[in-house]
């Protein structure tokens, strides 16, 4: 307590909450799982002596389990529900003819907070759907529910933004955060050393079932460009590889802060934009309040997007561009490419999610600022 009040930097209050999360960690009466974003995969190893870009997401796991968590997942998964709770939003405002203003992406936690500050009239263009964290975070405490033991969920996460959306009431459940924990890759490393584990000579393990499923769509949305490929994928109606392949050369993958790119849907060309950075954002609304059209929007606060988090450990531009890179070849590993091919989403839409997809995955930023 007096250490937390004297610490100019609240190093010590974080320090408080990992502490915490150890209790629970050891607690017998506590089940504990885990979510892991998919750029922290790509960002930790050079701190824990592998390369900077490099996929550790199998060393991770088996981290994670030697540390004692109990369930271990991927926010992949997570973010498959996102890309199909996203592209139906986007065809149903096309069908609909309401295309006057672009779809703007919702998972990125400080875009939300920086639109509901200051183009307050814009929210009702931001998707409704939650973030791939919290997406998935509802499910697994829904899945978990008839548990005998005491809930607790953490999410590893490469910005600490992601602790203030964890926290924010829409996402709570009488009182209680989806997502009790928000640990930054910065204090997984320092999980990691703390436990004594040597994290380069583990043996890569798997992500456990039944929530082990995610596809390759799942793992981009780390880098910017990648929730609108995520979303192309989902959209356009020829799905063969070079298909697919000809959307990474559409102008949505690359680390400009800035990016265009258009698509056929039927006989309708999509315009999508692609930012990074605030101040890209910004430039992009008053250039759409000034005439330009959109379809979609991906907003990400970090240059770079989430590869680039404040939570990640820091480096020069040449070494995001490996964290990308690392990125697009884990989507290359991955068999499944396209979100509702992933089997695990049709399991989830038969059972947990039927008729409560609305409770459990959206929420509507728009109708909280009426209400305020
Ligand atoms: Fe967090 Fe930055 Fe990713 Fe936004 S872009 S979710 S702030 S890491």
């Amino acid at each position: 307590g007096q250490c937390a009040l004297a610490c100019p930097t609240g190093a010590i209050v974080v320090k408080d909450d990992t502490r915490k999360l150890w209790k629970d960690i050891y607690d017998k009466n506590t089940r504990v799982s885990v979510q892991i974003a998919p750029a922290v995969r790509v960002a930790l190893g050079k701190e824990l002596g592998l390369n900077d870009g490099e996929n550790a997401i199998g060393k991770i796991v088996a981290a994670l389990r030697r540390m004692g968590f109990d369930d271990i997942f991927d926010t992949s998964t997570g973010a498959d529900l996102t890309v199909l709770e996203e592209s139906a939003e986007l065809l149903k405002r096309i069908k609909e003819g309401k295309n006057d203003m672009p779809l703007f992406t919702s998972c990125c936690p400080a875009w939300v907070n920086y639109c509901e500050k200051f183009y307050p009239e814009l929210l009702p263009h931001v998707s409704t759907c939650r973030s791939p964290m919290e997406m998935f975070a509802a499910v697994i405490k829904e899945e978990y529910s008839t548990s005998s033991k005491r809930l607790v969920h953490v999410a590893v996460m490469p910005c600490t933004a992601k602790k203030f959306e964890a926290a924010r009431e829409e996402f709570k459940v009488n009182g209680v955060p989806n997502v009790d924990y928000v640990i930054s890759t910065q204090e997984l490393i320092q999980m990691i050393k703390e436990s004594g584990i040597i994290f380069s000579d583990l043996e890569p393990e798997a992500i456990d079932m039944p929530f082990g499923t995610y596809t390759g769509a799942g793992v981009i949305f780390g880098v910017t460009g990648g929730v609108t490929e995520a979303v192309l994928r989902r959209v356009v109606s020829d799905k063969s590889a070079t298909s697919f392949r000809s959307l990474a050369y559409t102008g949505v993958r690359g680390m400009k802060g800035v990016k265009e790119a258009s698509v056929m849907y039927g006989d309708r060309k999509l315009r999508i934009a692609v930012v990074s950075g605030l101040k890209n954002a910004s430039d992009l609304i008053e250039k759409i309040k000034s005439g330009e059209h959109y379809d979609l929007v991906e907003v990400m606060a970090c240059p770079g997007g989430c590869i680039n988090g404040g939570g990640q450990p820091f480096v020069q531009s040449e070494e995001k561009e490996k964290r990308g890179k690392g990125l697009y070849s884990a989507d290359k590993l991955c068999n499944i490419k396209s979100s509702e091919e992933n089997p695990l989403m049709m399991t989830l839409y038969k059972g947990a999610l039927k008729g409560r997809v609305h409770e459990l995955l959206h929420v509507d930023y728009a109708a909280k600022k009426e209400a305020k």
